[in-house]
């Protein structure tokens, strides 16, 4: 399931290597390769045994709410001016977003290949938490690391971890802050290979890590397809969703890219955080200012500083302040199949305010990023352009967020 064939697009995945075009591979320390292969051996055989992806199907049916709904959102759409927008709503998933849904496969993963033991890094605590909920479900021990800085603005979500039965480990280093909590995970699983799976949380790491994302992420577009065509339409025009390390968006874009040939392609946007402005400091757009170098295993694009140092990333969502972006993303960049756009913050709020009273649904603070771009699509595709949107989280953890940008 790893190796795809190439499709019309030209676009076949990684390579055996796990590289996407320049970009993905994995740079990491010698004790680490045969845990990686191991890894990779386990992913490919779990996704060839029926009863392995049963399993996964029906936790994700049952316990996850799947398939999520997709919702036409028609005042939405005439407030932008578009045709139609269809809603992906992983927001409605149990957890709240779609973080769950990749959780879940790793810690049923974990389990085939005889460990007991998950750890994860996070940062806002939204990966955390969801791991720690896979992992109580599947009866596993849960350590989670994260920054203290983190620590101390998400008391909420450290709380829940405790609840569920994970320990959570502060780290101390650097910022306290997510590129931390990964260094720390990472030098962690190092010392602990034998008996721990690392639950990476986006489509990033070392290969196989940004494919087994993708691949426990993809159910987003080709639910996505099928629901589309059930409502009478082919093709959208667009396929919009917000970019971190680009789980979501990857599960969102990557069966589009399969199933479309490059002329039918619709147009695939993924709004990555500007924070302040991509003229400030303060910002997170990885792809609009960051340039190719090495950071937690993998080659892609990053917010470095002349001497390659990666920099701290800025945004109002805490989701998408990582300093880089999935490799699989940055190909996807140079080949011109996907077209990132940064959005800042006061753009966002907007966006979700408008999502809230139009629609009566708040989003998470960062699916508004991906809101934010409806406008300027309408400008370029016209009034009866259809859009789809991945909201891929709810807005409940953003709520004092929001209170305090000024809603
Ligand atoms: C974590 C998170 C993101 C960003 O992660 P990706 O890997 O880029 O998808 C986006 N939205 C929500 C709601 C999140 O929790």
């Amino acid at each position: 399931m790893t190796n795809e064939s190439a499709h019309e697009t030209g676009y076949s995945g990684a390579d055996e290597r796990g590289y996407f075009g320049p970009y993905g591979g994995a740079f990491v320390p010698e004790t680490v390769v045969p845990a990686l292969e191991e890894l990779s051996r386990a992913f490919s055989e779990a996704m060839a045994d029926p009863l392995f992806v049963e399993a996964y199907s029906t936790l994700l049916r049952d316990y996850v709410g799947r398939p999520s709904a997709l919702y036409r959102a028609d005042r939405l759409a005439a407030a932008v001016g578009l045709g139609a927008v269809y809603l992906k709503r992983e927001d409605l998933n149990h957890t709240g977003a779609h973080k769950i849904n990749n959780t879940l496969g790793q810690c049923l993963l974990a389990k085939r290949m005889g460990k007991q033991r998950v750890i994860a890094e996070t940062g806002a605590g939204q990966h955390g938490v969801a791991t720690a909920t896979a992992a109580a479900l599947l009866d596993l021990e849960c350590v989670v690391f994260m920054g203290t800085e983190d620590i101390r603005r998400q008391s909420l979500n450290v709380y829940k971890m405790g609840l569920l039965g994970a320990e959570v480990v502060p780290v101390d280093d650097g910022t306290g802050t997510l590129a931390d909590a990964v260094t720390a995970a990472m030098r962690h699983w190092v010392e602990r290979v034998e008996d721990t799976f690392y639950v990476l949380g986006s489509a990033l790491g070392p290969h196989p890590y940004p494919t087994i994302v993708r691949e426990f992420q993809k159910m987003i577009g080709s639910e996505s397809i099928a629901q589309l065509a059930e409502r009478g339409v082919a093709r959208p025009d667009a396929v919009v969703a917000c970019v971190g390390g680009g789980s979501n968006a990857i599960g969102t874009f990557y069966p589009f890219l399969m199933h479309y040939g490059r002329d039918e392609l619709p147009l695939l946007v993924g709004a990555e955080a500007a924070g302040k402005g991509i003229d400030s400091p303060l910002t997170g757009a990885s792809i609009a200012l960051g340039d190719p170098g090495v950071m937690h295993g993998f080659f892609s694009y990053l917010l470095q500083d002349e001497r390659g140092n990666p920099l701290e990333a800025y945004s109002i969502s805490a989701g998408l302040d990582y300093p880089g972006i999935g490799p699989e993303h940055a190909y996807l960049h140079d080949e011109g199949l996907v077209r990132y756009v940064p959005v800042t913050d006061s753009e966002a709020v907007a966006a979700f305010s408008q999502l809230c009273t139009l629609e009566g649904i708040i989003p998470a603070i960062e699916s508004s990023h991906a809101l934010a771009l409806l406008p300027a699509l309408a400008a370029e595709l016209g009034p009866a352009a259809i859009v789809l949107l991945t909201v891929s989280g709810r807005g409940d953890k953003d709520i004092d967020i929001v209170k305090e940008a000024g809603l």
